[in-house]
């Protein structure tokens, strides 16, 4: 036990913890009844706090271009401030109507690694979409005839979770399972779940100088279970349709799923990004972590 201490603290010493990659998808009010998609979603409020709290001790908030060029590779003690930068993934519209707001008032630099196909488009969120289903029915009847009965909101919640692990274990990709599945409700695919970016309101945050863009790839796949030419395109195109559009080069990555394996990381090298973010793995420590797989704090708001 004294020796894990010991070597824990040697470990720290030589390793100490530079800073933090939070990891965000929606900022918004009207939160999710199911644990797996209300995960992804932290109120305003929850993000003010978190930033008041954070500021007062001494962090900074900084660009990820500062974290990866200034902060990754340098050697600071325990004592000396730490980072912060702020991440959202995929490109949902609250980002822009109310995480924005906040963002600005403090002058907080923040990444968004955007999934280029929901960019000013109506995407198949299937996560969304399975919630209405879920929702609206007493009894969820998939393409090949199974029934999950869900009258009842514990019941609800239980086939929810039941169906998001039939999806994530099949082989394919995640929406194309879904399509495959739930060929019962194609009249739910088509109704909007949630609002995305415009490029508009993506042009409009560059503008301000907070705001990175990454990219989340085009269609938001599992590139672990995809072919190479495949991942190829999902990493590359997406970077050059935001480049297109902002007119600066994009450096940072995050994988979809934080599906991560060593071909895919390759390619991310290969395509010219800088740094690759996963969706776990705590704190950024120095001389440890790898910048194609840097970890991020998953910041999930506790229920009231
Ligand atoms: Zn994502």
């Amino acid at each position: 036990m004294l020796i894990k201490k010991i070597k824990r603290r040697i470990y720290n010493l030589f390793h100490p913890i530079q800073g933090e990659l939070w990891c965000l998808h929606r900022v918004l009010n009207e939160k999710s009844v199911f644990d797996e998609n209300k995960d992804l979603e932290i109120s305003p409020d929850y993000l003010e706090t978190k930033i008041k709290h954070y500021k007062a001790n001494n962090f900074d908030f900084i660009s990820i271009d500062d974290v990866y060029s200034k902060r990754l590779s340098e050697f600071r003690y325990c004592w000396q401030k730490k980072f912060i930068n702020i991440t959202f993934d995929d490109g949902f519209e609250d980002i822009y109507n109310n995480a924005y707001p906040i963002l600005k008032k403090y002058n907080i630099p923040f990444t968004i690694y955007l999934s280029t196909d929901f960019v000013d488009r109506k995407p198949l969120i299937w996560w969304l979409v399975l919630e209405r289903i879920v929702l609206t029915k007493e009894n969820v009847v998939l393409s090949s005839g199974v029934i999950y009965t869900c009258p009842d909101i514990i019941s609800k919640r239980s086939v929810f979770k039941q169906l998001c692990d039939l999806i994530y274990n099949e082989p394919d990709n995640p929406a194309d399972t879904f399509r495959r599945l739930f060929s019962n409700y194609v009249s739910y695919f088509e109704e909007k779940t949630a609002n995305t970016l415009t490029w508009e309101q993506i042009l409009e945050m560059c503008d301000s100088g907070f705001c990175t863009i990454g990219s989340h790839t085009v269609t938001h796949p599992v590139l672990t279970r995809q072919q190479e030419n495949e991942v190829r395109r999902e990493i590359e195109e997406s970077k050059r349709i935001i480049e297109k559009k902002l007119q600066q080069e994009v450096l940072h990555f995050s994988y979809p799923y934080s599906f991560w394996n060593e071909q895919v990381q390759d390619i991310v090298l290969e395509s010219g990004y800088k740094t690759a973010a996963m969706g776990y793995g705590g704190s950024c420590r120095y001389n440890k972590d790898n910048v194609y797989k840097l970890p991020r704090v998953y910041l999930v708001e506790e229920s009231t």
